[in-house]
């Protein structure tokens, strides 16, 4: 119970609730006591002044003393004790009076509960009484240990000098409120507790339910069940992000699980074709080939192509995974971008003129960018390789560098048919390509664009695809100007 949620929730929500309702009640109680005594005390003050009344103008006259003194002891029992006193605080009559009303006897004066008239006269409501303002006050009477609350009123003669005082007195509930007030206040307070802890329950449930429902589909998945997706509607918004976003890393999940199956699976269909001329050309030879000097060399020099296949296929699989675990050696350096473009076109050149294809370089002259030499070059001998492959006889490859922004943009133009714009977005794929025929025009596996897209990120720049307008493919690599660089002049050459 403790260290679920549900349980943590309902009892730190327990704990508040108590709290509050303590502080609250504690104030509440304050206040609905000290309403109660101040009406009360206006109750009892005119009870005091209507007594009060009745021996004004000696309309009854006052009983001559020898009088009692003042018993604090009746004070305590239920009801209103009403007194007569002199202007000296002596008592002229208590009531009820024994003759009046002979069930209602007055208790006996205790010894320790009397109080003298000297000591009653200084009691501030006398004081003022016999100031002749009636007064009310609230003391502990400590014959009972109870509050009672006093009320005293002028008598005044028929030349309105004060002539004597009512006095009455009367107690306070033990616990400062009468009882069936208490009882309302305790039974509200249940209340309150009751639907509080049914509403505390609730919101425990509405918060634990999603967070169940996703752990049990986070458990799912990690027993490779990733077709589970969490259904939650908990109109918590944290709640229902946490599941969109649990749904959308299964989703991934999934994706990158179905892409790895496939790569694998391309891997092995790749692998396999060379393999299998390989392993057809030894059997060959050993079925008496190998003795046959002139026709054996052909044999030999397909094993030795599709060994070097194998070998270009195994070192790509290699850069490609270095480069997704991030772990490409690269060295970064300042690099005139121009240059190293005329040395790969160059190094083509005998492919492109074979095919009497030609090359146009448009460039600005200082193209610094940072790259690493190597790993950039790779990538453009892949862009010119298949320019040169896709272009027609007498084509011509347009290669345009300019400035863009704090980078640099390699533009390599073919006049070939371009790509279907429904392949366009999966270009960069790996083992991607457009012809479904096994018999392409030469290249690869599918895997020189990819390459060429994860060693370009690699080096802080990007690559996209597009077709040119007026027709043939452009691919464009964007990298970041070398600090070194000065700002590009704009100064287009051409060669
Ligand atoms: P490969 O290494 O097998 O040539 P790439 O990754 O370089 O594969 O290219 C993937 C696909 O992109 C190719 O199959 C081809 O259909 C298409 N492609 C690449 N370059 C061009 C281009 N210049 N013009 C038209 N299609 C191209």
């Amino acid at each position: 119970m403790f260290r679920t949620l549900r349980g943590r929730i309902f009892l730190n929500g327990l704990a508040i609730l108590i709290l509050g309702l303590g502080i609250a009640g504690f104030f509440f109680w304050r206040a609905v006591e000290a309403m109660y005594v101040q009406t009360e005390a206006e109750n009892l003050l005119a009870q005091a002044e209507l007594t009060a009344a009745a021996y004004n103008n000696n309309n009854q006259p006052l009983p001559a003393v020898p009088a009692e003194s003042y018993s604090q002891v009746s004070n305590v029992m239920p009801g209103i004790h009403t007194r007569l006193l002199g202007t000296e605080g002596t008592v002229l009559i208590g009531l009820p009076l024994a003759s009046d009303s002979p069930a209602v006897q007055m208790p006996p004066a205790e010894g320790n509960a009397l109080i003298t008239p000297d000591e009653l006269s200084k009691r501030p409501e006398i004081q003022s009484a016999r100031n002749g303002i009636a007064a009310t006050f609230v003391r502990t009477v400590t014959a009972g240990n109870r509050r009672v609350l006093y009320a005293a009123a002028p008598i005044r003669d028929a030349s309105g000098e004060v002539s004597g005082l009512a006095y009455l007195a009367m107690p306070l509930p033990g616990n400062g409120l009468p009882a069936g007030f208490t009882l309302q206040l305790v039974g509200a307070g249940l209340v309150a507790v009751i639907l509080a802890l049914a509403v505390g329950f609730l919101l425990a449930r509405q918060i634990t339910t999603p967070v169940s429902a996703l752990a049990k589909g986070a458990s799912n998945v990690s027993h490779g069940d990733l077709t589970q997706t969490v259904s939650v509607n908990s109109q918590i918004d944290e709640l229902d992000n946490l599941a969109d976003t649990f749904n959308y890393m299964v989703a991934s999940l999934q994706k990158s699980n179905q892409a790895q199956n496939a790569f694998v699976a391309d891997v092995a269909h790749e692998l396999r074709t060379p393999l299998t001329v390989i392993k057809g050309t030894i059997e060959t030879l050993e079925d008496g080939a190998m003795d046959d000097l002139a026709g054996r060399g052909p044999l030999l020099e397909s094993m030795q192509k599709e060994t070097d296949r194998l070998i270009r296929l195994v070192n790509n699989l290699l850069v490609l995974t270095r480069a997704d675990a991030g772990m490409l050696k690269l060295h970064l350096q300042p690099l005139n971008l121009t240059d190293l473009v005329r040395q790969r076109c160059d190094r083509l050149l005998p492919l492109a003129i074979g095919r009497n294809i030609t090359f146009d370089i448009q460039s600005a002259n200082h193209s610094l960018v940072r790259a690493d030499e190597d790993r950039l070059a790779q990538v453009l001998d892949n862009l010119l390789d298949n320019a040169i492959r896709y272009s027609p006889e007498g084509g011509k490859i347009i290669i345009t560098i300019t400035p863009d922004g704090s980078n640099w943009c390699c533009a390599v133009s073919d006049s070939g048919p371009g790509i279907p714009p429904e392949h366009l977005p999966f270009i960069f794929d790996r083992f991607y390509r457009v012809e479904t025929s096994r018999r392409r025009q030469g290249g690869e596996a599918g895997l020189g664009l990819s390459i060429a897209r994860s060693l370009i990120q690699a080096q802080g720049g990007l690559i996209l695809a597009e077709n040119t307008p007026g027709g043939g493919a452009t691919f464009v690599i964007r990298l970041p100007a070398s600090d070194d660089c000065p700002e590009a002049a704009g100064l287009l050459t051409s060669n």
